[in-house]
């Protein structure tokens, strides 16, 4: 069995995994820079371009509490014989429901796909090809 692989694209061994590059590439650490009297907080995660253009795919945000908000301000103007805008209201929560479910499908259904052949993907370093290897 052969057990190097080379870049599909190039023919080079210079090859890396994508999540080994994300990692060495990323601190995680927070820093304090204290210049004269000024103080500036870095939060999170300081990365390398090559890092960042590495990056795992993200999961998306659900905000429920947008679906929750316009439908909240309907049930208080059920009252008001003001039709249009509780139709509006409903229009606007049956969008952000349906935006939040394909936020959810995405996140269960097709995400760990794309995490997975993130996992699975490497990175030639010397044409910039990026190849999955399963
Ligand atoms: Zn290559």
């Amino acid at each position: 069995m052969n057990v190097h692989f080379d870049c599909p694209n190039c023919g080079s061994e210079n090859v890396q995994s994508l999540p080994i590059i994300f990692q060495s590439g990323t601190s995680g650490s927070n820093s304090i820079t204290k210049t004269g009297k000024i103080i500036s907080v870095t939060k999170g995660s300081n990365m390398t371009n090559l890092a960042r253009s590495v990056a795992p795919p993200a999961q998306k945000e659900c905000n429920w509490w947008l679906t929750a908000l316009p439908a909240f301000l309907a049930f208080i103007f059920l009252d008001s014989g003001e039709t249009w805008l509780i139709l509006l209201l409903l229009f606007w929560t049956g969008a952000q429901f349906k935006d939040n479910l394909d936020k959810k499908n995405y996140n269960e259904k097709v995400w760990p796909q794309e995490y997975d052949i993130w996992l699975h993907s490497y990175l030639c370093h010397r044409c910039g090809n990026i190849f999955v290897r399963g």
